[in-house]
């Protein structure tokens, strides 16, 4: 017997969650993993808190600031970010374009020497990633940090990328700001995330947890192994079957490929032009006290494994035990750029000591590996096309894509809740 769901919803993430709340009633979600909230859960071991990597809350509209505010009663903290970056030897302010001040001298006088280069104009115009850090922030800037940061980030070269996805994610300050930063820290702040929110007590998850609460009795802890878009029903490993009206995808697109049993045969030539980068995060567990002050530290060069370092004990003194300190650590892999996974641990923790991050005499008392595999979605020439095509296939099949992975976009958590509630706004009536 299959059991009939008007809105049966792919995905415990922030996503599906969203839109199971917001539809409030006539939806199912089904879940894979044993513990909703995909990507933004967090874990408790032996008395320190940690997401998988960062998870920080950025309240760019008013409709989600309110909903936390409302649902998280005061358990909710602005910080203002202490962001840096290491190259050269030394540590400068995020964002390396606005702030030269500390950098050798040979590597400012390239960088401001570069501003003569920057061409705005035709930087607007520019589709090329590549091509437009140059004309944007001039030879230097590109140089020195834009090009490498980027190259290590996304695991592949920059001129195979595409501009869709910078405006909101690159800082983009004027001449005279970079000029500002140069002679002293700047003072200005810049960029999507100066200002963050995050849990008062507890991990990202207090977030999660009370979208949730919203839909507790709705979730069914299913992976489902194949969808018949024509019959309109999915089957679970159980082998559980369930019929749907609409049918809310937002489990990674590629996987969603995967299953469905009556795709179109031309279809999967764009499936396979999607591409993503993963991440491997390791979190440590470190008995000494205050290892850094630093929010989170950005690496470009190349001969440190990780392109990313933070303390999440700086902006939630409450998820390590007294005393102690805690680091997140992100390192970015793909098919173009494979990571020896026997190795990533002994590695990170050589480059650790060589940063001076950790001592050789630290006492590690937890360590947490989480490999992330759909981390990061690559902007390359065939993203929008291969994604239009996907997702307007889909939709003629009353299937609604939504999420970072559903929707195959760069989606922060906020992104993602607020596409959740657009398809269950879109759905309440249909
Ligand atoms: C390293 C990293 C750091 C990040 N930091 C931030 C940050 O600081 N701030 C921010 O706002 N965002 C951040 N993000 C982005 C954020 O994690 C995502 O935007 C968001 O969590 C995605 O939610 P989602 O629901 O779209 O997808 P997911 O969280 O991936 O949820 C999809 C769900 O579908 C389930 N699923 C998959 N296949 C099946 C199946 N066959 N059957 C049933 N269920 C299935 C999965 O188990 C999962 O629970 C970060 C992301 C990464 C990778």
């Amino acid at each position: 017997m299959a059991e009939k769901v008007k809105n049966l919803i792919l995905g415990a993430g922030i996503t599906g969650l969203s839109a199971g709340h917001h539809l409030k009633r006539d939806y199912l979600i089904l879940e894979k993993e044993n513990n909703p909230g995909g990507l933004a859960r967090s874990k408790k071991i032996r008395g320190y808190i940690f997401d998988f990597s960062a998870h920080l809350l950025h309240c760019r509209t008013r409709y989600f600031l309110n909903w936390l505010q409302k649902n998280l009663n005061g358990d909710l903290q602005l910080h203002k970010r202490n962001a840096w970056v290491f190259s050269y030897g030394v540590y400068t302010k995020y964002p390396f374009q606005a702030n030269l001040y500390g950098l050798p001298k040979k590597v400012i006088k390239e960088c401001i020497r570069g501003l003569l280069t920057i061409d705005e104009e035709s930087a607007n115009r520019e589709k090329n990633f590549y091509r437009w850090c140059y004309k944007k922030f001039g030879n230097g800037i590109a140089k020195h940090f834009l090009i490498p940061y980027n190259y290590k980030f996304w695991t592949i070269n920059p001129s195979s990328l595409t501009t869709e996805w910078v405006d909101g994610f690159i800082p983009q300050p004027e001449i005279e700001d970079i000029l500002d930063g140069t002679f002293d820290y700047s003072r200005k702040e810049f960029g999507y995330h100066s200002k963050f929110f995050y849990p008062r007590n507890g991990g990202i998850e207090v977030f999660t947890q009370k979208l949730v609460e919203f839909c507790r009795d709705r979730i069914i802890k299913e992976e489902v192994k194949e969808l018949n878009l024509k019959e309109k029903w999915v089957v679970t490993e159980q082998g559980n079957r369930y019929r749907f009206h609409n049918l809310i995808s937002t489990i990674p697109l590629p996987e969603l490929g995967k299953i469905i049993l009556d795709i179109e045969k031309g279809l999967r030539k764009f499936f396979k032009k999607l591409k993503y980068t993963s991440v491997i995060n390791i979190n440590l567990g470190v008995n000494r006290k205050e290892m850094s002050k630093k929010d989170w530290i950005y690496f470009p060069e190349n001969n440190l494994i990780f392109y990313r370092v933070g303390f999440p004990m700086n902006f939630a003194s409450h998820s390590v035990p007294q005393g102690k300190s805690s680091i997140y650590i992100d390192i970015s892999y793909s098919r173009w750029k494979p990571v020896e996974k026997e190795e990533i641990l002994t590695r990170t923790l050589t480059d650790l000591v060589r940063t001076g991050i950790l001592e050789r005499s630290d006492e590690i008392e937890v360590c947490d590996i989480n490999d992330i595999k759909y981390a990061y979605i690559i902007y390359d020439k065939n993203w929008n096309s291969a994604r239009e095509e996907i997702l307007s296939w889909l939709r003629k099949h009353k299937v609604y894509c939504g999420g970072r992975f559903g929707a195959w976009h760069y989606l922060s958590m906020e992104g993602c809740f607020l596409e959740g509630r657009n398809i269950a706004l879109e759905l309440k009536d249909v």
